[in-house]
């Protein structure tokens, strides 16, 4: 079984982020899915009771003229001018009657402007210093690699007496997202909460609430989200050279005509010394353009243009199972054979690890509607980013699994009738991220692509979001208040800025092989260095991630070099030189505006923050070799790749929308306000750790 190409996200990716690598803690998965079970049956058995405490509890703590629910409705991504524009074309009917019967204002977004910041902010009522969640991607402060921002995962051995196993073992994740979200206030106010799919909540928050994790759920590999392109001799042949970043490329067996074997990998064994896997073999009819698949003991047949359904998959034996669950997708009967296999989510109908509180959750939901994407960042943009699916292929997943999500979110409005719903979609982002291009011909990524076909997928996806507000107005009572909102907005994402190589180029950076003195030598075009490739006790400043850069300080970076005393001084000298840095192909600039951390950060986080945050104008952003920490030839260069929106970007630029069912008393109104103005509309007072405050109050020189 020769592996072509196993580029493993180990390094990569602010979008198909960093893979920790497997790290399950399997011994206990069948213990677990028997404690849900019994904890499914005494939850049912003990709601009446629940209910009446829960009444119990709040009494007296809220005011008399709370809303008797709040519904938030987020819309990851969901731009203003789009949405204006189409709400003044008539496109919108539903945002546009919110608009008249409530209110709209663009909503301020968080430094930097990026999902896993501005929805742990909307969580907390905080800014990032405050909950210590800046980027996507953080650093290693030995090794100056990437890491992952939001969870952590610890690794220690599995303990066990025979099959049992023993607690304290195997790894487990932590959540580094700080502070505290408004649901525990919620829950320890006697206040129901319905959380679903709000970014950066895993490993879920344990409160007296129901919450389904999102952004930052695992793979069962352990990365955020490795897919599989299986390519038969000829296809193969086909896409040489084809780069895969986010996924593995394995070449097909023939084991006769027409049939052809592999397999699909799963978690680490648990000793370490190496991967599950499962058989997978498919049949293929080239006439009828039919592909009998079989992998492990599921067998299912899939024609042209079709995924299966979730398909479930068990690695391991006795007690050291992990269950998952993939969809499977031919990609071409001709020339030659090839499928794709998603990356394998923990199956919810019985989670390896916990997916939801109560853990019970996920199984119960899994059980009313069917399986459903579980993994964090569910749409495989790597898979299109890198051309293994197309732009049709990428679209049906990811209106599948908006279907799945307006499916749980309309369970939870139907069954729960007071406190607060809150549910994530993440369809709003990730089309616009992939489809952008179509909306600007001149974008680079243009070339040599499809430029018609799907000219129209971003005016239908803000229709088909309208559309979804206007149900769930429907589903709205007379005291309830309905909040839409997104985190940030969108621009498109034309030229990539790589400031390690700016860095090199201009003396604050150099590269192993870099000589002492005189001139440093061009890096030759599509060559990259990696971080281990940087000469750091030489390198006053790097870049990773997608929102700044670091100075690399003497005592806190392992090999720094810059003197703490030093250190202000060097940040100023970067921003005088950055701001307003000139883009020699174009006319323009390539950065608007750079804030050094200390002046716009007050938190106890805040020296886990990079040293200054970077405000791309837009049409630009941190290119896809600094985001992971390398240097190359080009400071700025163009983005070819389908991922051609973004909103990592000065984030004045790119606010989010807020649209009220009532009408709100400020006219400038944040993300940072949202966690405060859920707890006002409820009666309840925002703990004195929130930094912003209600919508609904007046404020000081506001309107
Ligand atoms: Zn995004």
């Amino acid at each position: 079984m020769p592996l072509l190409f196993t580029t493993l996200p180990n390094l990569f990716i602010p979008l198909a982020y960093i893979g920790p690598g497997a790290g399950f803690a399997l011994g206990g998965s069948f213990l677990f899915a028997l404690v849900g079970i019994l904890l499914a049956v005494v939850a049912v058995l003990a709601w009446p009771l629940r209910g009446l405490l829960r009444s119990m509890r709040g009494r007296g703590k809220r005011r008399p003229d709370a809303a008797k629910r709040v519904v938030v409705l987020g819309l990851d991504g969901f731009d203003p001018v789009i949405c204006r524009k189409m709400m003044d074309d008539g496109d919108l009917p539903h945002l546009s009657a919110m608009r008249e019967d409530g209110g709209y204002r663009p909503l301020l977004t968080t430094y930097p402007a990026m999902s896993p910041v501005g929805w742990s902010t909307f969580a907390t009522g905080v800014g990032p210093s405050g909950h210590n969640i800046f980027d996507f991607l953080s650093r290693d402060l030995a090794t100056h690699l990437p890491v992952l921002s939001s969870t952590k995962l610890h690794r220690r051995p599995s303990r066990s007496i025979g099959p049992v196993p023993l607690p304290g073992g195997g790894s487990h994740f932590e959540l580094l997202r700080r502070s505290k979200p408004f649901w525990k206030t919620c829950a320890e106010t006697g206040l129901a909460s319905t959380i679903l799919r709000v970014p950066i909540t895993f490993p879920p928050d344990k409160f007296g609430g129901k919450l389904l994790s999102a952004m930052c759920v695992p793979d069962l590999r352990g990365t955020q989200g490795t897919f599989s392109h299986y390519t038969s001799v000829e296809a193969h042949g086909a896409q040489q050279g084809v780069r895969t970043t986010g996924g593995v490329r394995l070449e097909l067996d023939q084991t006769a005509p027409n049939i052809y074997t592999s397999i699909l990998t799963g978690p680490d064994l648990p000793d370490g010394s190496g991967s599950m896997t499962l058989p997978v073999c498919a049949t293929v009819d080239p006439v009828a353009r039919r592909a009998e698949f079989t992998i492990g003991p599921e067998k299912f047949s899939l024609g042209a243009n079709q995924y299966s359904e979730w398909i479930p998959v068990v690695f391991g034996s006795g007690g050291a199972k992990a269950h998952g669950i993939c969809k499977v997708r031919v990609t071409s009967f001709e020339p030659g054979f090839s499928f794709y296999i998603t990356p394998v989510n923990i199956d919810p109908r019985n989670p390896a690890m916990p997916i939801s509180n109560p853990p019970h959750l996920a199984i119960a939901l899994s059980r009313l509607q069917g399986r459903f994407a579980t993994l964090g960042l569910a749409e495989d943009t790597w898979a299109l980013n890198e051309r293994v699916i197309d732009e049709q292929a990428f679209l049906d997943q990811a209106w599948a699994i908006h279907a799945e999500r307006r499916q749980q979110f309309f369970h939870a409005l139907d069954r729960q009738p007071d406190g607060v719903v809150s549910c994530v979609f993440d369809a709003t982002d990730r089309i616009q991220h992939m489809f952008f291009r179509y909306l600007d011909q001149d974008h680079p990524a243009n070339v040599g692509k499809d430029t018609e076909k799907h000219k129209n997928v971003i005016g239908d996806l803000y229709r088909t979001a309208d559309a979804l507000v206007g149900e769930t107005r429907a589903k709205m009572h007379q005291d309830d208040v309905l909040l839409v909102i997104s985190d940030h907005g969108f621009k498109t994402f034309k030229r990539g800025v790589n400031l390690n190589s700016w860095f090199r180029e201009n003396g604050y950076l150099f590269l192993k092989t870099d000589p002492d003195q005189g001139p440093l030598p061009a890096i030759e075009k599509g060559l990259r260095y990696e971080v281990a490739d940087v000469d750091w006790p030489r390198t006053r400043a790097y870049t990773n991630g997608l929102a700044g850069f670091y100075i690399n300080v003497k005592g806190r970076e392992n090999d720094g070099c810059v003197d703490p005393s030093d250190a202000s001084a060097l940040k100023k000298e970067l921003i005088d030189a950055l701001r307003g840095l000139p883009d020699p192909e174009r006319t323009g600039e390539a950065i608007t505006e750079l804030w050094d951390c200390n002046e716009i950060y007050r938190g106890p986080y805040k020296s886990n923050a990079p040293d200054v945050i970077v405000g791309y104008k837009p049409g630009y952003r941190a290119d896809w070799d600094a985001a992971v920490g390398a240097v190359s030839g080009e400071v700025i260069s163009d983005n070819t790749r389908s991922w051609s929106g973004d909103h990592c970007m000065d984030p004045r630029q790119v606010p989010g929308v807020l649209f009220s069912s009532k009408p709100f008393a400020v006219t400038r109104p944040a993300l940072l306000d949202m966690a405060p103005t859920v707890l006002d509309l409820l009666g309840v007072d925002a703990p004195p750790h929130m930094t912003g405050s209600s919508i609904f109050r007046k404020r000081e020189g506001t309107g």
